[in-house]
């Protein structure tokens, strides 16, 4: 079992590169976040903290994580998008992967300016059925139709938290808690770095690279 640890600022690309992994190698996708706004739609007090921009109780992740790792398509290996997100997370993690027997275990860290995670955070579309993930001034990440899903013609939405203010408060946070992450990872020696402003596909191509030294 394998364990790909995505760690990046803010709509630097780790749900893009979650879904093309996901279709490369058949991994399961954990994004917290995404577990976070499925649990807000029934959870007011989860729905306010997060179109605040505001970490989320330990507790409530693990619980969320441990369940979710607990499921069949995680048997091979799974990719951790937004999670460990401080350091405490990460120690914590650290039993988990014991428990489950996770034999390799990397972190790819996506490094990108904070000038081009506002840009992708301000143009950043989802889809409301299948969550694709569009990007209104990219491009290669724009949808066909504006405002319309190439998958399912579904109708694209904003997040609530994609916006200037909530982006600044979730910059913050990352910079103060996720980035001592990357020290973490490097003293293990499983920390590997990308430059994510080189586009979507090469990011993807150099992510395949890694993974290919571990996984066939
Ligand atoms: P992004 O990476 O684009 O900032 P995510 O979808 O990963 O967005 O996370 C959205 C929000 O979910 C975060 O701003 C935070 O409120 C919450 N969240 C996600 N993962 C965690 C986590 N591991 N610990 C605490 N809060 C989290």
């Amino acid at each position: 079992m394998i364990s790909i640890i995505l760690i990046a600022p803010p709509a630097a690309g780790k749900g893009t590169q979650s879904e093309l992994l996901v279709n490369e190698y058949g991994f399961a996708h954990i994004s917290t976040g995404n577990l976070l706004r499925e649990m807000a739609l029934t959870d007011k007090n989860i729905s306010d903290m997060l179109s605040t921009g505001s970490l989320i109780s330990d507790d409530i992740i693990f619980n969320l994580l441990e369940d979710r790792l607990l499921k069949d398509d995680c048997k091979k290996g799974f990719i951790l998008d937004g999670f460990p997100r401080t350091v405490s997370q990460a120690l914590e993690y650290e039993k988990i992967i014991k428990r489950l027997g996770v034999h390799t275990n990397i972190a790819i860290y996506l490094d990108v300016s904070k000038e081009l995670a506002l840009d992708r955070t301000i143009g950043r579309l989802v889809c409301s059925k299948c969550g694709h993930v569009y990007n209104e001034f990219i491009a290669e990440s724009k949808p066909s139709v504006l405002g319309i899903c190439d998958y399912c013609n579904a109708f694209l939405i904003k997040r609530d938290d994609d916006n200037i203010n909530v982006f600044s408060k979730r910059y913050d946070l990352y910079c103060e808690n996720t980035y001592p992450l990357l020290d973490f990872y490097k003293e293990k020696g499983i920390l590997y770095k990308i430059d994510s402003g080189i586009g979507k596909d090469k990011v993807f191509e150099v992510i395949k690279s890694i993974v290919g030294d571990f996984y066939d």
